[in-house]
C-alpha cells in the first residue's frame, strides 16, 4: 500500500460540560488506535476514577505556573478558577511524526492553539440536542457537587457561544451517529492536499511534480 508522509491532524473538540465531548472523543481513539490523546495538565482534583498521566497530570498551582512560565504548555487557560494546559512536547512530536492527536479542550485553548498552530489545527464543536437536555445530563452526573453543577451550566451558555470560530459543528443527539460524523471530519481532514507533505516525492515518480 502506498503511504504519503503526512503531518499529523490536532483534532480539537470542544463543547460545554456534558454534551458528551469525551464520549466521543473516547470512541474515536477506541476505534482508532493510531490516534493519540493530547493529556492536559490541571491544578484541580481529581474525580472519582481518574487517574494521573492518564486523564489529566493533576499538579498544584506553583506547579502549573512555572510549567507555564518555562514555556512548556503549548497553551493554558483558567477554567472553572482552576489551571487547565495543553503540555507542548508529546504535541511536537505527535505531529512531526504524523499522528493524530484529539485535544478536549475549551474555546480559549482552540483559539490558542490555532494560533499556536494554523495548519494543523481540525476543530469540532459539539452541541447537546437542547439545553434542557443539557441541564438533566449534568445532574445525572454524580461527581460535581450542586454548586458545580450550577456553574457549570452558566459555563455551559458562554462557551456555546464561541461556536462560529470552529471549523465543525455536530449536534450529539444519537451516540453512534456523532462519533461516526467526527471519525468522517478526522478522515477528511487527514487527506488534505497540503497535509500531505509527502505528495511531492509521489508525485515526481508520477512524473506530476
Ligand atoms: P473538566 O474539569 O470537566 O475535566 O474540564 C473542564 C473544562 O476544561 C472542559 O471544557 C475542558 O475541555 C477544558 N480543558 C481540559 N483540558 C484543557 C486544556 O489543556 N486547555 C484548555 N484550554 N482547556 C482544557
Amino acid at each position: 500500500m502506498t503511504r504519503v508522509a503526512r503531518r499529523g491532524v490536532c483534532f480539537v473538540i470542544s463543547a460545554p460540560s456534558g454534551a458528551g465531548k469525551s464520549t466521543i472523543a473516547n470512541a474515536l481513539r477506541a476505534g482508532d488506535s493510531s490516534l493519540v490523546h493530547s493529556v492536559s495538565v490541571t491544578t484541580r482534583a481529581p474525580r472519582p476514577g481518574e487517574k494521573d498521566g492518564v486523564h489529566y497530570h493533576f499538579r498544584s498551582l506553583e506547579q502549573f505556573r512555572t510549567m507555564a512560565d518555562e514555556g512548556a504548555l503549548l497553551e493554558w487557560a483558567e477554567v472553572f478558577g482552576r489551571g487547565y494546559g495543553t503540555p507542548r512536547a508529546p504535541v511536537e512530536a505527535a505531529l512531526a511524526s504524523g499522528r493524530d492527536m484529539v485535544f478536549d479542550i475549551d474555546w480559549q485553548g482552540h483559539r490558542l492553539l490555532r494560533s499556536a498552530l494554523p495548519d494543523d489545527v481540525v476543530s469540532l464543536f459539539v452541541l447537546p440536542p437542547s439545553m434542557k437536555e443539557l441541564d438533566r445530563r449534568l445532574r445525572s452526573r454524580a461527581s460535581d457537587d450542586a454548586a458545580e453543577i450550577d456553574r457549570r451550566m452558566a459555563a455551559a451558555l458562554n462557551e456555546i457561544s464561541h461556536w462560529s470560530e470552529f471549523d465543525h459543528v455536530l449536534i450529539n443527539e444519537e451516540l453512534d451517529t456523532a462519533v461516526r460524523e467526527a471519525h468522517a471530519i478526522l478522515l477528511a481532514s487527514r487527506l488534505r492536499t497540503r497535509r500531505q507533505t509527502g505528495l511531492v516525492e509521489l508525485m515526481k515518480e508520477y512524473g506530476a511534480a
